[in-house]
């Protein structure tokens, strides 16, 4: 299975599930020392990959593929946020996440579709977000969360025919250096900062990667075989 952004966060906590069932897992980061790192706590394979760049992401699928001698699973996981109100955002702001998220997952199913459509099976999750619902100083962010959920179905229709299931996760607040990033930005303390977005979830706590984790793992397993073209939000309940 090939992950991207899989050095930390979700990604890492992704990779891990998925060697723990026994996958051979290939952990694709912008980040090489931080996959590097990731890939050698689950026997692994780290490759150096940014998702923007074609060329990066189709070495990636082929280092998963000789790694497995399929691809069986691919789940996207690379992402950043430029948050800012919209009369701030810059052009640089808009480009890099539209990039990262809608352009990176473009070529990263693009190349896995060759190996899954040929091989006649094959497992896809994209990463949106409850931002795709709105979210203010996130125009960028929320247009390409939205996006990736269009992509979802699209490819669930396209790909279905050749046995592979395409689905999507939204998750709601994680616990991850992402979140971290934006209390640095707003100046709060991150302890502080999950406490107040714990308390407007239905569940009353964050989310942690491997809740994230655990429901790619079902997407991606026979109980969710006649599961395709669906957004799966992990967000602790529905937004109040
Ligand atoms: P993290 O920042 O912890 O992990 C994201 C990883 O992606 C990092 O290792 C990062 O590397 C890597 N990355 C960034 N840009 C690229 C690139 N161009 N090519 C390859 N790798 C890249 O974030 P999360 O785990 O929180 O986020 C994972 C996904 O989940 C993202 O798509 C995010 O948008 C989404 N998400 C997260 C939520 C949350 O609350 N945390 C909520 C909803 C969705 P580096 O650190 O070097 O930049």
């Amino acid at each position: 299975m090939l992950v991207t952004g899989g050095a930390r966060g979700i990604g890492a906590a992704t990779a891990k599930r998925f060697a723990s069932e026994g996958a051979a897992v290939v952990v694709a980061d912008f980040d090489e020392g931080a996959a590097q790192e990731t890939a050698a706590e689950i026997g692994g394979q780290a490759v150096r990959c940014d998702v923007t760049r074609r060329e990066d992401v189709e070495a990636a699928v082929e280092t998963a593929v000789s790694r497995g001698g399929s691809l069986d699973v691919l789940v996207t996981c690379a992402g950043i946020i430029r948050d800012n109100l919209l009369f701030k955002m810059t052009d640089d702001d808009w480009d890099a996440v539209i990039d990262t998220h809608l352009k990176g997952t473009f070529f990263a199913v693009r190349a896995a579709q060759k190996q899954m459509v040929e091989q006649k099976s094959g497992k896809i999750v994209l990463i949106s977000s409850t931002s795709a619902l709105g979210n203010r100083g996130q125009t960028n962010y929320s247009a390409a969360k939205a996006g990736l959920q269009g992509m979802t179905k699209t490819l669930a229709i396209e790909l279905g025919p050749y046995n592979v299931n395409v689905n999507c996760v939204a998750p709601g607040f994680i616990a991850t250096a992402m979140t971290q990033q934006t209390a640095d930005r707003i100046g709060v303390p991150f302890e502080q900062f999950m406490q107040a977005a714990a308390e407007q979830v239905p569940l009353r706590r964050v989310g942690q990667p491997e809740d994230v984790a655990g429901t790619i793992a079902y997407l991606c397993s026979d109980d969710a075989a006649y599961v395709s073209g669906q957004v799966v939000y992990v967000a602790g309940g529905p937004r109040t």
